[in-house]
């Protein structure tokens, strides 16, 4: 019989431990989605803006610096009365026009001169309508000398679009863009375009009808596979299935293509063109690949290793992945893991503005850099489960990949390339 081995201090940090745990209760996952931590003072508004796919609008726009709001994602965001025209947007909620204008969100400060943007990072123009869904009680009105706090609310991203131009309004020079509203564009079945139109009527797409008309071409079936949204969504759900990522039941390949751009742990450029992709096809393939090939969390600073891919931890309903507001008005948004490694902890444990109710927290370092990466998270009651678990700030983290062994230096460049490359969505260009 094997002994047991004496508790090593070193490991303490691995989470093997959370699962020896009975008579316990498992954090309720719908908990940190409710942001207990901004007090009680949101209202709840249900503003509903919809404009049409294609269509030109003249809209505000605020940047959350790196935080790429995809359509159907809530995030919690602090707005400066600089930014948003907060008295006509927000005060007079009670105005169906004011209800339906909503604002857009951006992710990347493009500066001024947007035809340098557009030559050298197109996929910074794309950004997000937003409704809100809940602001502060008393939003902070502007001042005539300083502004201060700013105006907290929890917002929805509803439809994508891309700023094609600056429109200055007002003498108080507010931030509003010229927006085209981008198509939701859902690819038709490849061998469906190629099947004569007699065909479609007489033989079922399903398995035999496509063998038949993938024949009329070189390729074979499994090809044209790579390219339909049953087959890519069919694929993903196995691949998530692995990762314990949960979501909701029924919704459609397009919003699933959003719910695994908002999950996954991507960077915000890469985010950037996912929102962008020309079509759900384009999204769902580049979410497979990227699905399929990394396996690592690297510090986006020294690229030392900080956790795997299979370590991820849902603590926010089936997501990997939340967003909240920290003390000083900052959206940041974590990926949640029940392991890391090459961190060290730091700081007095604190439940203040937790953004998980029975939790406090403490800062992460890189053992790399020094620098700070994120959270550990640890329960203040015995009986509730994880014991602690680690948030990793999205923007200091980069997926990465774990290359074959004996690699040259010019083999691990080429294998890095073809990979990244593979990766990148075609997204959306103005003709
Ligand atoms: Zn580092």
């Amino acid at each position: 019989m094997a002994s047991i081995p004496p508790p090593d201090e070193a490991m303490s940090d691995n989470g093997d431990e959370q699962q020896a745990e009975v008579r316990s209760a498992f954090f309720d996952v719908t908990l940190p989605a409710k942001h207990a931590y901004l007090g009680q003072d949101l209202r709840e508004i249900h503003s509903t803006p919809f404009y049409a796919e294609g269509s030109l609008v003249t809209l505000p726009f605020v940047y959350v610096p790196d935080v790429v709001l995809m359509p159907n994602q809530q995030i919690p965001i602090n707005v400066d009365a600089h930014d948003v025209d907060i008295n006509v947007l927000i005060n007079d909620m009670g105005d169906i026009e004011n209800q339906r204008k909503g604002f857009v969100c951006m992710a990347a400060d493009v500066g001024f001169d947007l035809s340098h943007v557009k030559d050298s990072h197109p996929y910074f123009l794309f950004g997000t309508v937003a409704s809100v869904v809940k602001i502060e009680k008393q939003p902070t009105m502007p001042a005539d000398v300083g502004i201060e706090g700013g105006t907290r609310m929890i917002v929805r991203g509803c439809q994508r679009c891309l700023l094609k131009d600056f429109v200055s309004r007002g003498p108080f020079h507010r931030q509003h863009g010229l927006f085209r509203i981008l198509p939701e564009n859902g690819l038709e079945p490849p061998l469906e375009i190629i099947m004569p139109n007699e065909w479609k009527s007489a033989v079922s797409l399903a398995k035999r009808g496509a063998q038949i008309a993938a024949n009329l071409t070189p390729y074979s079936p499994a090809l044209f596979a790579t390219f339909d949204v049953v087959h890519l969504v069919a694929e993903l759900r196995k691949e998530i299935m692995a990762l314990q990522l949960k979501p909701e039941m029924d919704i459609d390949a397009t919003d699933f293509s959003y719910w695994l751009s908002t999950t996954l742990p991507l960077p915000a450029h890469f985010r950037l063109q996912l929102l962008g992709a020309v079509s759900t096809v384009h999204r769902l393939r580049s979410c497979l690949m990227m699905l399929r090939t990394f396996n690592r969390l690297n510090c986006a600073v020294c690229g030392i290793g900080l956790a795997v891919k299979e370590d991820g931890i849902c603590m926010n309903r089936g997501d990997l992945t939340a967003a909240y507001i920290n003390p000083g008005g900052v959206t940041q948004e974590i990926f949640t893991m029940r392991k890391v490694s090459n961190i060290s902890v730091f700081g007095a444990p604190t439940a203040e503005y937790t953004w998980f109710p029975g939790y406090t927290w403490r800062h992460l370092r890189c053992r790399g850099c020094h620098g700070h990466v994120g959270w550990k998270y640890e329960s203040e009651s015995p009986e509730l489960v994880p014991k602690f678990f680690y948030g990793l700030r999205r923007g200091d983290v980069v997926p990465s990949i774990q290359p074959e062994e004996g690699m040259n230096p010019s083999e691990l460049q080429e294998f890095f390339q073809v990979q990244n490359g593979a990766m990148q969505p075609v997204y959306y260009r103005e003709k």
